[in-house]
This record gives C-alpha cells, sequence and structure tokens, in this order.
C-alpha cells in the first residue's frame, strides 16, 4: 500500500540504525577485550612451574606451546611452555585442573565485529541488487515482505461502467461481481457460493483495468491494485509473503477487490519456468493457491480479479472451482464500440463540428480502447502546437496515420482488401452452418475483428453436451469449417494463407473419422493408432488412411462450393454487413437474411 504509513517510511532510516548498533556493541567489546588483555600477567616459564609447585595455580588450558590460565587469587596469566608440555606431572601432583580448549582469543572478537558489520551491508547490498532487477516503489530491507498493491479507497474511485464504453457483455457478466460485492447475505442465506475468482482475458489496452476499477466504483468498496510482476524478487520467499500481506489486507478491509493485472507473471503453469527466480515463483504461485482457497470458509466478501492476455499460459490449478473459475471475455473494441469510446475520450477536448466520429471509428478497425484515446490526445496535441483553436479532422488523421506506421510491426493491420477478403471467408463459414440441416450448434456470432493469430472467427455455440456424434455431423462440420476457403475461391478467384487453421481441424475430424470412429467403408471397423506399439499397420494401410481422409475432406469441399454457389447472394449480402458492421449475432444475421432459425438455435 502507498498511502500506507509503515510502508512509505524512509528505507535509509531503518539501514541508519542498524549502523549505529553496530557501532555501539562493537565500540564494547573492544573496550572489554583491551580491559581484558591489560589484565593478563606474562610469565615466564619457570615462574609459571614455581606458581604451580606453590600450589598457587587454579586452571590451564593449554593449547600446543601456549598456556593461559587462572591463579587461586583470580588472578589471569598466560605463557609460553615447551612444545610437547613435559611437565604434566607437577601439575598433577597440585590439583591444577587442565583444560585443553582454546582460551578465548582476539581473533573471535575479531570474528564477530566482522559478521556484525558485514551482514547488514551484505544484506543493503542484496536489498539494492533486487531493486535494480525487479522491485520498483522502494521499502527497505524490513518492508520486502509487504505487499506493493495499491489501495483505494471507495472515495478515491470515480469509475463506474459508464466510463466503459462498449464491452456489453463483460460489463453484464462483472454486474454479478457488483451483486455479490454489494448483498453477499442474499447469497449466503440460499447457501450459494460466491464466485471468488473472475479472469479477464484480452489484448492489452482494452480495459480490462478500466473495468476492475469501475467494479470497484460501481460495488462502493476498496480497491487493491497490483502486478503480477510486484511478486517477482530474488529472494525465495518473499512474493509468497507479499500475496499473505496482501490478503491479510484485503480480508481486514472486506468487502473489497483485489485486482491482479498481468497475473501470468506469476501463473505460469508450474514447472515451464527457466532459471533462477523459479521456486520463488512457484512459492508465490502456490500461496496465491492457499489464499483463494482460504476463501471458502471466510465470510468476508473479498473478489480477485486478474488480467491477462494469454489464458492458455495459465496454471490449471489456478483455473479450478473456486479459483478463476470465471473468465470475461475483454475483446478488440468493433466499429460501434469504437466510436463509443472515442465519444467518452473526446468530452474534455475542444473539437471541430466537422469531426465525423463514426467515420473515425471506420478507419479505426485494430485500435484498442487505449489506442483510440491515445489518438484523441495526439490529435489535440498537433492542434494546440499549430495554435488552433478545435481539434480538426485533419488532425485525427494525421495523428492515425502517425499511431498506423509506428504499430505496423506489432498489430495486425488491414488493408480494405483483406478485410473484404475476410468478410467473404467469414460469411462463407456462417452460411454453410446455417443451410447445412446436420449442423446442430447454433450460430453465435460472426466477426471480421482480428484476434490474436486469427483473423475472423465465427462462433457456434455446443448446443447441449453431447457424447456422440453421427457421421452426418462430423461431415457438416468439416462441410463448415472448410466453407471459409470455399467462398475465397468463388468470389475472390485466388485463395491466401489464411484458412491454414482450417484445414489443419478439418483434416483432423476426418482422420479421427478413419482412425477412430470406423466411419470409414474402406478401413472397416478398426482402430488405427499410429502411436501405439502393440498393434502397428502396414504402409500400405497409411497409404489407404491418408487417401480416405482426402476423399472425405474433398467432398466436404466441394458440397461446400455448392452450397455457396446456390446461396451466393446471401454469401454478398452476409459479407457487405460484415465489413459494415465488423460484429454480427446470430438474431441480426438471421434478420439478415431472412432466415428463420431451426428450435436449437433459438436457444440463444
Ligand atoms: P488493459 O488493462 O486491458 O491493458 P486499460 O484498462 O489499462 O487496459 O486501458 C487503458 C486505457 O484505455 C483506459 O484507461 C481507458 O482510458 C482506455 N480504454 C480502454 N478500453 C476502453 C473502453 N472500453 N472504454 C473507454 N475507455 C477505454
Ligand atoms: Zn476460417
Amino acid at each position: 500500500m502507498s498511502q500506507n504509513k509503515k510502508n512509505r517510511r524512509n528505507p535509509y532510516g531503518t539501514w541508519w540504525l542498524w549502523a549505529l548498533i553496530t557501532c555501539v556493541v562493537s565500540f564494547c567489546i573492544l573496550m572489554k577485550l583491551t580491559d581484558y588483555s591489560s589484565s593478563i600477567k606474562t610469565l615466564r616459564y619457570s615462574e609459571f612451574i614455581h606458581l604451580a609447585e606453590e600450589d598457587q595455580v587454579a586452571h590451564v588450558k593449554i593449547e600446543g606451546a601456549h598456556v593461559a590460565g587462572t591463579l587461586r587469587d583470580g588472578k589471569l596469566f598466560e605463557a609460553t611452555v615447551p612444545h610437547p608440555f613435559p611437565d604434566w606431572d607437577i601439575l598433577r601432583a597440585h590439583n591444577v585442573s587442565i583444560g585443553v580448549s582454546h582460551p578465548i582469543s582476539v581473533m573471535w572478537y575479531a570474528l564477530l565485529i566482522l559478521l556484525l558489520v558485514g551482514l547488514p551491508v551484505l544484506a543493503w547490498f542484496l536489498f539494492r541488487q533486487s531493486r535494480a532487477t525487479g522491485g520498483n516503489n522502494g521499502g527497505g530491507v524490513f518492508t520486502m515482505s509487504k505487499s506493493r498493491a495499491r489501495m483505494y479507497l471507495p472515495s478515491q474511485i470515480k469509475t463506474r461502467f459508464s466510463a466503459v464504453a462498449g464491452a456489453a457483455e463483460a460489463k453484464e457478466d462483472l454486474a454479478d461481481v457488483v451483486d455479490f460485492l454489494q448483498n453477499p447475505e442474499k447469497y449466503h442465506k440460499i447457501g450459494a457460493k460466491i464466485p471468488r475468482g473472475v479472469l479477464l482475458v484480452g489484448a492489452p489496452g482494452n480495459g480490462k483495468t478500466l473495468l476492475a476499477k469501475a467494479v470497484a466504483g460501481e460495488a462502493n468498496c476498496r480497491f487493491f491494485s497490483v502486478s503480477g510482476s510486484d511478486f517477482i524478487e530474488v529472494f525465495v520467499g518473499v512474493g509468497a509473503a507479499r500475496v499473505r500481506d496482501l490478503f491479510e489486507q484485503a480480508r481486514k478491509h472486506a468487502p473489497s477487490i483485489i485486482f491482479i493485472d498481468e497475473i501470468d507473471a506469476v501463473g505460469r503453469t508450474r514447472g515451464s519456468g527457466t532459471g533462477g527466480g523459479h521456486d520463488e515463483r512457484e512459492q508465490t504461485l502456490n500461496q496465491l493457491l492457499t489464499e483463494m482457497d482460504g476463501f471458502s470458509e471466510d465470510e468476508r466478501t473479498v473478489v480477485v480479479l486478474a488480467a491477462t492476455n494469454r489464458a492458455e499460459v495459465l496454471d490449471p490449478a489456478l483455473l479450478r472451482a473456486g479459483r478463476f473459475d470465471r473468465h470475461v471475455t475483454v475483446p478488440y473494441p468493433d466499429l460501434v464500440s469504437r466510436e463509443q469510446i472515442l465519444r467518452v475520450h473526446v468530452k474534455d477536448v475542444k473539437i471541430d463540428p466537422e469531426v465525423d466520429l463514426h467515420k473515425l471509428a471506420c478507419g479505426t478497425p485494430g485500435f484498442t480502447g487505449a489506442d483510440l484515446e491515445n489518438l484523441i490526445n495526439e490529435a489535440a496535441i498537433h492542434a494546440s502546437k499549430k495554435d488552433q483553436l478545435t481539434v480538426k479532422i485533419t488532425d485525427f488523421e494525421e495523428a492515425r496515420d502517425r499511431m498506423l506506421i509506428g504499430r505496423q510491426s506489432k498489430t495486425i493491420l488491414l488493408s480494405e482488401q483483406e478485410r473484404r477478403l475476410i468478410a467473404y471467408h467469414e460469411a462463407g463459414h456462417a452460411i454453410v452452418a446455417l443451410m447445412l440441416p446436420e449442423v446442430s450448434d447454433p450460430l453465435h456470432k460472426v466477426t471480421i475483428i482480428p484476434r490474436g493469430e486469427s483473423l475472423g472467427v465465427t462462433h457456434s455455440l455446443p448446443e447441449r453436451d453431447k457424447h456422440s456424434v453421427t457421421q452426418e455431423e462430423l461431415m457438416a462440420k468439416i462441410t463448415m469449417t472448410l466453407g471459409g476457403r470455399a467462398a475465397e475461391e468463388l468470389v475472390l478467384d485466388s485463395v491466401t494463407t489464411g484458412a491454414a487453421s482450417d484445414f489443419q481441424s478439418a483434416s483432423a475430424k476426418a482422420r479421427a473419422m478413419v482412425c477412430r470412429y470406423g466411419m470409414s467403408s474402406v478401413l472397416g471397423l478398426v482402430h488405427y493408432d499410429p502411436t501405439s506399439r502393440s498393434f502397428r499397420y502396414s504402409g500400405h494401410t497409411a497409404r489407404l488412411i491418408d487417401e480416405e481422409v482426402i476423399r472425405i475432406v474433398n467432398v466436404c469441399h466441394e458440397r461446400a462450393l455448392e452450397i455457396l454457389r446456390a446461396e451466393r447472394e446471401k454469401l454478398e449480402q452476409l459479407a457487405m454487413a460484415l465489413l459494415e458492421k465488423e460484429t454480427m449475432s446470430a438474431q441480426e444475421i438471421y434478420a439478415l437474411l431472412h432466415i428463420t432459425p431451426r428450435i436449437s438455435h433459438d436457444l440463444r
């Protein structure tokens, strides 16, 4: 907590305290040492033997040629003697107690001082190192185990859902969390388990942090914000201690929200780390898992929101029930959302009445919310440089072009031609799906907004949990998968590399039909497993399998082409609509194409 006084304390304060203590202690030891050595009397060998014979020696310690001892009157002495010592008899005869251990030597004191001075210096040095390599906001050696989360009081959070433009589905999902935080009793009373962890998945800049903050704002509760990388330190155990501290704080101030940005920094699959910080990260992750499990017995409401760009790299244990079992996708904004985001951010900027935000939104496909915010700011800076009173459309264009050139390598930038191709490709998938009676999964939505690696997506929802799939259904699925490429062939009479993953999934399905499901009359009802050791099939069989797979894929491809030729008009209509809207729900598509959804399609 940077607001927390404890953590704000000047780290050098504790350092000076240590130095002072060390000085005082060393001084005392030195005093004692000089005192001690000055009181020791050095005897000659003959004097020592003489005193022994006179019964005046009480105790000696002999180490090599050196003797240290005490006289009966308590005085200390030392002497140098022949080695090996020849006069044991005299000592024994006069009841001298004999020891052979080292007398406390000056060496030991020196070592003690070295340790006292050296240890803090070493610690300080290591701490400096760790700050240079990872930590960011200070804290002394003794505040390392405190979490570095920033805490916001409800009064400090002005963000509400209204500040988040677009992202309707994400807001809807998160509205539940707000309700849990506000009325936990409602859920406890009926015995419902409150979800403790929600994972926000989406590319950077699309508003994950903004959404998390809005949840805290809506629920009017405290907000602890931390980045996954803040837990990573060179010292084993520090990350885990910080996690413990963070959750302790959050519980103390419940109801509250913990937001962990970039959770992949700690949450990567265990055992996948490389190099040194590996054990440390695992300990931190384990602590996080423990804390989240601890919630179940706790009445106080703490919800953990975490953000990541890639949910697939996270340790499966993190995603298990009771932990981050709810996932909310935060997508790239579509056309409508981009316009809304622009509207949110131009509020404080004086823009020329001629500026058409809708047009601006059309010209910025692939921009994130953060990009759009940045665009407005860049345009405003451009305008003020030229001493304009308002931001003009030319400023926006200038700023956009500059950003596009700067980002070209990082994001997928689509030319008009590419967008057209993607629109036909996705429309192809969708039309085939709609026209095949055997495709039982209802269409959910179609989008041409690039997302991660894939350029567009046609989502269908599994209608129900199926335990078996018929041969016809599998063929229909393969046909639908090939519909994208078929549309490209029909309309653009050139094909692209964009359908590679389609082919991969189509051939995988076809191969499974032949090798596992016994759905090929040529190969029969045999399970062919190329990895099996006990059952090998011949090269001839392998060729037969390949031929069958190719045959199935070809049949499906022909069928997809056939459907699209027959429904060419609908294909064009849908592609055009997608170019305009970028994302369309199943309902919108039915309305556009005047299709009555099959009963199963009505579910969503
Ligand atoms: P992330 O956490 O996903 O990386 P942020 O929440 O930090 O993204 O977003 C950065 C900024 O971009 C936000 O502070 C906000 O100003 C702007 N922004 C992003 N998405 C939206 C949105 N949907 N509506 C309004 N502003 C947005
Ligand atoms: Zn495709």
